[in-house]
């Protein structure tokens, strides 16, 4: 499998003006120096609560945002050098969906319109041939070529997922960002769209980069999971490592919030102090401290670094814990049935 994502060192800052008296520059550190690689044809997943930097860091990739520092090489291209013209033409290769689609669709276009606009832009048919495409394109996803016509509105929540994966996939791009697309859709609904998506994945050789604030949802598509934490990577690693042997208290803590399908299991769900804190007041130390039920003094002075388990070294498995291997999560105070 070679490389078709690698960020380096990647951060975002953004510069915030200071409280009442101004003049102060605090940065809001949403992306604080993450650095991971995405290999063609897998599927990776950014995992992590709101506010952990995961949405900003499939923009920087994008380019919506540039990044403060770091490095996005595409396919062999520096995303982060590269002309607007350049980018442009790059636009096709790498595309997003969004959690709402509905947003994202121009609610007085028709499908056909929404989608003839995106094959126009990257001229992907000649004009001729644009609605064989597009009846292509909609079978393809699960709707069919005879509600061309119809608006957005029209359509459930998870059809208008539907095109709105036809659109991305319109263009033939090599990578699609995924950024809560499932996120606010039923269960059952979710489940369809997600073997849709790995369908159209094994048929197309799709590479997808999925950013999503629940486990559970990934749990079955992920070659790949990165756990993020105000701004920073905690631990990632292979999907089922991740899910059989986490290493971080977070990760962990991630984890024992999926539900649990069987309501005679009980739930122990780890509960967590305090909230998230505000990225533009990072903890000292390791930034998870605040809320770390094993932080001691030392996590509050020291960041701890990405590095394999000392007993698995030849895992693809990395943690940012100063004490992973003496933790021992069987000690731990569970929450009665949430
Ligand atoms: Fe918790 Fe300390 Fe490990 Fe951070 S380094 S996760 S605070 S035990
Ligand atoms: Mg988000």
């Amino acid at each position: 499998h070679s490389t078709l994502l690698k960020v380096s060192g990647l951060k975002q800052y953004f510069p915030i003006k200071g409280g009442f008296f101004g003049g102060k520059v605090n940065d809001v550190k949403a992306v604080d120096d993450i650095s991971f690689e995405v290999n063609e044809g897998e599927t990776v997943s950014i995992v992590g609560e709101s506010g952990c930097g995961k949405s900003t860091t499939g923009r920087s990739i994008l380019r919506f945002e540039t990044p403060t520092a770091g490095e996005v090489i595409f396919d062999g291209t520096n995303l982060t050098t590269v002309s607007k013209k350049e980018l442009k033409q790059l636009r096709s290769e790498l595309q997003i969906i969004f959690q709402d689609p509905y947003a994202s669709l121009n609610p007085r276009q028709t499908v056909r319109q929404i989608l003839y606009e995106a094959i126009d832009i990257q001229k992907v048919v000649p004009k001729g041939e644009r609605e064989d495409y597009l009846f292509e394109l909609l079978e393809l996803v699960g709707i069919q070529p005879s509600q061309a016509d119809r608006f957005p509105h029209e359509f459930s929540g998870g059809q208008r997922q539907r095109i709105g994966i036809a659109r991305a996939l319109s263009v033939k791009p090599k990578l699609i960002i995924c950024d809560e697309a499932v996120s606010a859709l039923d269960v059952s609904i979710q489940a369809q769209v997600l073997n849709l998506l790995k369908k159209l994945q094994r048929e197309m050789g799709l590479t997808y980069l999925f950013i999503a604030h629940d486990l559970g949802v990934v749990r079955h598509i992920s070659d790949k999971i990165i756990v993020m934490y105000l701004g920073k990577i905690v631990e990632m690693g292979d999907s089922e490592e991740i899910f059989e042997n986490p290493q971080h208290p977070y990760t962990k803590a991630l984890l024992s919030a999926i539900p649990v399908p069987n309501p005679k299991k009980k739930s122990q769900r780890i509960l967590l102090k305090g909230d998230v804190p505000s990225p533009m007041n990072v903890p000292s130390g390791c930034r998870f401290h605040t809320r770390c039920p094993f932080a001691t003094e030392y996590c509050a002075k020291k960041v701890p670094e990405l590095r394999t388990p000392n007993d698995q070294e030849t895992v693809n498995h990395v943690a940012a814990c100063h004490y992973m291997e003496e933790i021992d999560f069987s000690s731990l105070e569970y929450s009665k049935n949430v």
